[in-house]
């Protein structure tokens, strides 16, 4: 049941939801794209002097000694902070700034904002620049409905998140932005659909296998090693005998969509031999790589992850045929799940019975987003992802955010904001 204070707020952002709209469609014309990182100055400065007329302190945190950052792509970050009559309780809200490139097959301007049929179309609509107007104007809307609340309220928009969010949310949390003496919990406005609160996502285990052969003419190849062959035992052996392991292992986690609850291992890349162009010479394949994402669950081990790999390779040495190989570490995530009784998750998933008249439903991420750096990082155990726009659309043409859904979740954030923050 909603309180007439909350009444008010909620009625306040249907008031403002024009000008909500107005807002992502000015961020959607600011083509943040990642690769390369395009744009992130003026966007960072956009939600800046946006929060700044509704009272937030800003700051800009800029990741300058990350390898990614350029003078030509700076990896501008912003903070806003609206310091409550109390430090903490503080809710942190955390938006990403950066985009997919818009790629082929739109029917419209990716970067024009355009609306049909009550929604907004645009590169960045649903992942994730409605979820930051949605979260913004939360925050407007409490301010223009005279709430004063409790605790501390934050925004963050970051960047880099499509790429590992390492200068973007990683470099907040390293630099103590997010840490438990100032963040009580973390919420993340990625597209989940508006009636579904998300804990948490599967580990990443992100590796390179490189087969090293010998040069040899091609017209005589049993005078040298084919790298190539080499790489199709890996793949035969992963085939074999890890993959209806992986099968077999379950999680526990609602991963979203079910198939996903399992343990996965996808082949990235693979390159070897001569290249595509040119007709090439006659040589026998010295060296081939793979490149390979293994999803892993919060019931295995991640020390035991990259064991299973290589141990494969191990015994491909072993085994008296012809092979050589070197395995290198890309990336290792560990699993997070935010428990379902936390305090923020029972919040929201009130807020949205209050709003939507609906009971939600909790789903986990089949891929990670920045939910990794708060917590495995910053320490924040409280971390949700919950906004407006339905993940299928994410990366694809003709992405779009649905203005109602915008409006709905920004009612359930704000309703969250009060009640985790006090009034
Ligand atoms: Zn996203």
């Amino acid at each position: 049941m909603m309180t007439t204070v909350e009444r008010r707020v909620t009625d306040q952002i249907d008031r403002l939801t024009g000008d909500m709209v107005e807002f992502l469609q000015s961020l959607i014309r600011v083509p943040t794209v990642n690769p390369p990182g395009e744009y992130y100055d003026p966007c960072a400065h956009l939600i800046g002097d946006f929060l700044h007329e509704f009272g937030f302190d800003i700051s800009y945190v800029t990741a300058t000694d990350h390898p990614d950052h350029t003078p030509g792509f700076p990896r501008v970050n912003v903070i806003g902070r609206l310091q409550g009559a109390h430090s903490m309780p503080a809710v942190h809200l955390n938006g990403h700034t950066d985009v997919v490139p818009a790629g082929e097959g739109w029917t419209m301007d990716p970067f024009g904002g355009e609306i049909r049929d009550g929604k907004v179309y645009g590169r960045g609509a649903c992942d994730m620049k409605g979820g930051i107007a949605s979260a913004v104007f939360a925050a407007a809307a409490l301010r223009e409905a005279g709430v004063t609340l409790a605790g501390t309220l934050e925004f963050s928009g970051t960047v880099d998140e499509e790429s590992g969010g390492f200068a973007g949310m990683a470099y907040l949390a390293e630099a103590g932005h997010i840490s438990p003496e100032r963040t009580s919990c973390v919420i993340i406005p990625e597209p989940l659909n508006v009636d579904r609160i998300c804990l948490g996502h599967r580990g990443v285990y992100w590796f390179q296998i490189e087969t090293l052969g010998r040069i040899a003419h091609g017209s005589m190849p049993f005078l040298g090693a084919n790298a190539i062959d080499m790489m199709g035992r890996v793949l035969d052996r992963i085939d074999t005998n890890l993959r209806p392991e992986l099968l077999s292992k379950v999680t526990s986690m609602p991963v979203e969509p079910p198939y996903a609850r399992h343990a996965t291992l996808n082949i990235n890349g693979i390159f070897g031999g001569q290249t595509r162009t040119g007709v090439g010479t006659p040589c026998v394949a010295d060296r081939c790589t793979a490149v390979f994402d293994r999803r892993f669950l919060k019931e295995e081990d991640s020390g035991e992850v990259r064991q299973e790999i290589a141990d494969i390779i191990a015994s491909l040495e072993l085994s008296g045929e012809l092979f050589k190989a070197n395995i290198s570490d890309l990336m290792l995530v560990e699993p997070v799940e935010t428990d379902r009784n936390a305090d923020v998750v029972r919040t929201a998933a009130e807020a949205i019975e209050d709003v939507l008249d609906l009971k939600p439903s909790y789903i986990a991420s089949p891929g990670t987003y920045d939910h990794k750096h708060v917590t495995n990082i910053g320490g924040v155990s409280q971390c949700i992802a919950y906004g407006p726009g339905m993940l299928d659309l994410a990366h694809q043409p003709d992405e779009y955010c649905e203005i109602e859904h915008m409006v709905q979740s920004s009612k359930v954030i704000a309703l969250s904001i009060m009640r985790l923050l006090g009034t």
